[in-house]
């Protein structure tokens, strides 16, 4: 049966806060259909905790370029600086239009939004912690989501939930240049097949971190939008920068804010030893993740572990008022609770890091347009939040910059998107644009193959978690991408049991698990190919940052092999440097 098509002016793919920020912009000018595989308010933005920050300076002393300092230097001066300067300087409105659309801020006495403190963020660079974190206590994510989303219903953005993008459909018209066509969907009830055209599209799809077996993610994080514009020839970057989050509860990866130790929570050892002095002096627990993870790990691995397999360190909140606990952080003391049993105002709650945010993505300017090179864009395509690289997080993302990088981006994203459609044409569709998406479900529908999607993606997880965590070598890392070369190979025989075509989640979790292994065999030879150690990647065998070589973005490209296959190249971008020239990192 031919496929529907569907026309519109912008086309926004995902339903997160970074997808619902730009349709609050677009629709305002252009007509503006909003594509999500979730129902939106099931986004992971709305799992978000601790909060977003801004130099409102509402508790203290503050100002915005203490904040791009603190962002430039907790990324390793792998942030380009302009990016950091523009996210940094918005940050004051964009809390400010979150809470005129109505979002419940938590408040000071005085009536103002308060604020605490967040793992890098510091006043006058570097000499204390500082209250820069606007929360609603610890549920900022989905009262930001929620917020988004009702504001979206009252100006009545079209959303087509349950709508799985599958493909991107690009233009390239006589002199070379690229344009964005569309998109191809896969309605989850029906199984039909939909084209979208649109003048501008919008990917907003998040993060990846299924590739890992500990996470803080979402079952849904598969890094869809980066794996459909891989499919398409348009290049990644940094993607060897994966952020494991200090404090996951220990064996099972679910998310206890950095709040917690925004608001005086500490990390002990198994001998009670509060270890953050030692690695980290003037900020200690309030350190990057990067360096906070990397402590907890040598504190096991020396032996000061906690628990029966000396395999965790706790997180104590226990000299908190339990008022303040329960006021501030009520979601994550329940579950501490619920999962492990633990009382968080008496007991001390085990922790162990887990994988939680992508730094790297589809690489796009500060307009957020999508590039196709270090400097060429695709006309009318977009890329804003967790799936975009900016990069304002350059190797390691602070605490709270992810809220505001998707509500600051992604407004300027739809804004872009909807001037451009005002003097763009439609472009010409490819005929039967439905065709690459039809043989790849038809494929795995058909399949006679014996390889199962969860026997797969459990084995990539586990390579990953062992072999390309919070510490890497050369060694781990090579076997992860044997493993993964290896999945890959297996991937094709997979088969589903769902034969049907209705609510097929079967089938589109096999699809989601053929991302998923792109995504990880990148990430892996990212890491093997930058032989220094910064932000989120920890090379043992190269314990330190070397500027003169590596700061750099890794741009990755999929180019044909010759024999039919696609094989990786490597390329790099310079980092943009406006004021901070890389110092050693002290904190
Ligand atoms: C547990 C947890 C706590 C966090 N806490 C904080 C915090 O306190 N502060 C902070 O700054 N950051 C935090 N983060 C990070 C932050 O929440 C995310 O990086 C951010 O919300 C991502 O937003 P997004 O809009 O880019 O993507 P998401 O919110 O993940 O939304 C992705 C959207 O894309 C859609 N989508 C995906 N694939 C497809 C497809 N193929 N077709 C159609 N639609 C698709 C989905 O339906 C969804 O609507 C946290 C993350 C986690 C996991």
């Amino acid at each position: 049966m031919a496929p529907q098509i569907h026309t519109y002016d912008t086309i926004i793919v995902g339903a997160g806060g970074a997808g619902m920020r730009a349709a609050l912009e677009a629709s305002k000018r252009s007509r503006t259909a909003v594509l999500t595989k979730l129902y939106p308010t099931r986004s992971h933005t709305g799992a978000a905790q601790g909060g977003m920050c801004a130099a409102l300076a509402n508790v203290e002393d503050d100002n915005w370029e203490w904040h791009t300092y603190d962002t430039v230097k907790g990324g390793d001066y792998l942030v380009d600086q302009d990016a950091a300067e523009i996210m940094c300087k918005e940050a004051i409105d964009a809390v400010l239009d979150l809470e005129k659309m109505g979002l419940p801020f938590s408040r000071t006495p005085e009536g103002k939004i308060d604020q605490r403190r967040f793992g890098g963020h510091t006043k006058e660079h570097g000499k204390a912690p500082v209250h820069r974190s606007c929360y609603a206590a610890d549920r900022t994510g989905h009262m930001i989501l929620q917020t988004l989303y009702q504001n979206c219903v009252k100006q009545d953005v079209e959303f087509y939930n349950e709508f799985y993008v599958l493909d991107l459909l690009l233009h390239t018209d006589a002199d070379g240049t690229q344009h964005a066509a569309g998109v191809v969907a896969l309605e989850l009830a029906t199984g039909e097949i939909h084209i979208f055209r649109g003048k501008a599209v919008i990917l907003a799809t998040g993060g990846f971190g299924k590739v890992f077996k500990t996470t803080s993610n979402a079952h849904t994080l598969t890094g869809d939008g980066m794996g459909i514009v891989w499919r398409r020839g348009l290049p990644l970057e940094d993607m060897e920068f994966y952020q494991f989050h200090p404090t996951g509860l220990a064996g099972l990866g679910i998310l206890l804010t950095e709040g917690a130790r925004g608001e005086g929570g500490i990390l002990r050892n198994a001998d009670g030893e509060r270890f953050m002095e030692r690695y980290a002096p003037t900020i200690k627990d309030l350190a990057p993740r990067d360096i906070v993870a990397r402590s907890m790990v040598l504190e096991v691995r020396d032996g000061r572990g906690a628990g029966p397999n000396k395999d965790y360190v706790y997180l104590d909140l226990t000299h908190l008022p339990a008022e303040q606990i329960e006021e501030k952080l009520p979601d994550i003391t329940e579950f501490a609770r619920t999962y492990l049993g633990v009382e968080p105002t008496t007991e001390l709650v085990p922790v162990y890091p887990t994988a939680h945010y992508a730094m790297g993505g589809v690489p796009t300017n500060i307009a957020g347009e999508v590039l196709a090179d270090n400097d060429t864009v695709v006309k009318g395509l977009y890329a804003a939040g967790e799936v975009a690289c900016v990069s304002v997080h350059g190797s390691n993302r602070l605490g709270t910059n992810s809220l505001l990088d998707i509500n600051v981006f992604g407004r300027r994203a739809g804004i872009n998107a909807a001037e451009y459609t005002e003097q763009a044409e439609l472009q010409p569709l490819p005929g039967e644009p439905e065709q690459a998406v039809v043989s790849m479900v038809e494929g795995l529908r058909t399949s006679t193959g014996h390889e199962r999607v969860a026997a797969l993606r459990a084995e990539l997880q586990t390579t990953m978690d062992q072999n390309a965590g919070v510490y890497r070598n050369d060694e781990t890392l090579a076997q992860a991408e044997k493993d993964v070369k290896e999945l890959q190979r297996r991937y094709r025989d997979v088969a589903v049991q769902d034969k049907g075509k209705r609510f097929n989640t079967d089938l589109l979790e096999a699809v989601e698990l053929g991302f998923l292994l792109d995504l990880a065999e990148i990430l892996v030879i990212g890491a093997r190919n930058r032989t220094e150690s910064r932000g989120a990647q920890a090379r043992e065998d190269y314990p330190t940052r070397d500027d003169v070589n590596w700061q750099k973005h890794t741009m990755a490209y999929r180019e044909k092999d010759g024999d039919g296959g696609y094989k990786i190249r490597l390329d790099y971008k310079p980092v943009i440097v406006t004021r901070y020239q890389p110092t050693e990192r002290k904190y």
